[in-house]
Parts: structure tokens; C-alpha cells; sequence
């Protein structure tokens, strides 16, 4: 019950500086959807922010994910994190929403398990504008390089299980709110150049911000805010092999 107050506060909260972001930047605060951010959250916390209104859960890791997709029902669930191939099956049947398709060789894995499932999922191209070479997405730091990952576009765009709805970026951890601004003006002119290049396609939507940034991000147009801590409260530490109590 405890847990249930906390989420409700911390929505209210986070939703009253959404709304005052989207105003100052002269945009319908309703254009933003909340993703609550659980991965690592047990259970109980999930049922408590059902209880408090969610609707939307982000995961990073589907095996975690299952056995909670299973236990609630009527909400959605939106993978986030870097999906190696092989574990592509698990997002394409349980998962609404694939925030981080970050390659050709992904899209076209998931394509042929979609295909088989006669199931349309919608999709997000994740970038990694800022540059650095250890993260997931397509390098897109320099615009003069875009042209590069067309042709990885054009072939996504092709495949017809797959419904590219727009773009997703993550800064890199350290960042700062303001230099995590750069980045999403960053994939704001990216969305930009990808409509006039494959205006055939719908780009709208821009997944970006979390819980340290996510008032610049929809300054800076995001349509989804990805938040965990800052609405669920600090993760449970990882240590499955050497329990703490
Ligand atoms: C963990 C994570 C988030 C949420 O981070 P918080 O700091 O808990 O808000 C958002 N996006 C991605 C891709 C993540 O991995």
C-alpha cells in the first residue's frame, strides 16, 4: 500500500513536469506518452503502478520480462534495451512495442519470426547520435555520414511485419541534461532529413528522455519519455547469487 502512494505521487509529479515542458515549448502535452521503465522491478511494483494507472511498461531484458507479461494482463509492454538475435523470438511474440531496432541483420531475423506469427509490430530505429562507438543504434553523430545506414533504411522499409513508427535515442549514462539536449535536437534533425528521404514512411514518433533528462527530451519533441527510478523508485540491486538477507 506504501509502495501504491509512492507511484501515485511520483506519476503526479513527473506528469505535472511533462505537461509544463510540452507548454513551454508550445506543444499538446498530450502528444507524449509515459513508458514507465521496470526492468529489474519485481512484480509487486508492477501490480502497484496498475494499481496507480500504467499502462505502458518498459523492459530491457525479454527473459526477465515473461514471466511478468504473464502475470498482469491489459497493459503494454515496450522493449528498450539492445536485443541480441537470438533472443528476438521472446520480443516478437510478447512485446507491443521494439523501441531499439539497432540493425539490418535484427530487422530481418525478426521479420521472418513476425512473418510466422502473422503479427505486425511497430518499430523504432534506435541512433546513437552522440557517436560513441561502444553503444547500440546506427552511428549518426556526424550528419554528413547519414547516408551511410540509407540503404539499411530503404531495406527495413521493405519488410512487411515490421511498422517503422519513428526514432529512438539513449545518451550516454554520464551525460548531463544540457548534453543530453544536444542529442535529441540531434535526432530531431535526423527525424527531419529521414521524412523528406522516405516520406513514404511514418517517422513521428521519438522515444527519448528518462528520468534525469526527460523535460529537455520533450522540449526537444520527444512523443515517448522512458522512466523508471524517478516513478518506481531505485532498482533492486542485482545479486541473484548472493542474496542480502
Ligand atoms: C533504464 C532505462 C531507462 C530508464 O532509466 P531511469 O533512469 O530509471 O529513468 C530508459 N531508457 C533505457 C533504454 C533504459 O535502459
Amino acid at each position: 500500500m506504501h509502495k501504491l502512494l509512492e507511484i501515485k505521487q511520483n506519476l503526479e509529479q513527473v506528469n505535472h513536469k511533462i505537461i509544463s515542458a510540452a507548454l513551454r515549448a508550445g506543444r499538446n502535452p498530450d502528444e507524449v506518452k509515459l513508458v514507465v521503465v521496470s526492468k529489474g522491478q519485481p512484480i509487486e511494483v508492477i501490480r502497484a503502478a496498475i494499481a496507480a494507472g500504467v499502462q505502458d511498461f518498459g523492459e530491457n531484458y525479454p527473459e526477465e520480462t515473461i514471466s511478468k507479461i504473464q502475470a498482469v494482463s491489459d497493459v503494454r509492454w515496450h522493449m528498450i534495451g539492445h536485443l541480441q538475435s537470438r533472443k528476438a523470438k521472446l520480443v516478437c511474440e510478447h512485446f507491443d512495442w521494439m523501441h531499439s531496432l539497432d540493425s539490418l541483420h535484427l530487422a530481418e531475423k525478426m521479420e521472418r519470426l513476425l512473418a510466422e506469427q502473422n503479427r505486425i509490430l511497430p518499430v523504432l530505429l534506435e541512433f546513437n547520435v552522440g557517436g560513441e562507438e561502444s553503444k547500440s543504434g546506427w552511428l549518426a553523430g556526424e550528419s554528413s555520414s547519414w547516408h551511410q545506414f540509407f540503404s539499411d533504411i530503404q531495406k527495413i522499409l521493405e519488410l512487411p511485419h515490421l511498422q517503422v513508427r519513428g526514432l529512438m535515442t539513449m545518451p550516454p549514462l554520464t551525460a548531463s541534461r544540457e548534453e543530453a539536449r544536444i542529442h535529441f535536437k540531434k535526432l530531431a534533425e535526423l527525424q527531419r532529413s529521414l521524412r523528406t528521404h522516405f516520406p513514404q514512411s511514418d517517422w513521428n514518433e521519438m522515444s527519448m528522455g528518462t528520468s534525469s533528462d526527460y523535460e529537455a527530451a520533450v522540449e526537444e519533441g520527444a512523443t515517448f519519455v522512458r522512466i523508471g527510478t524517478s516513478i518506481l523508485g531505485p532498482r533492486p540491486a542485482k545479486n541473484p547469487s548472493k542474496p542480502t538477507t
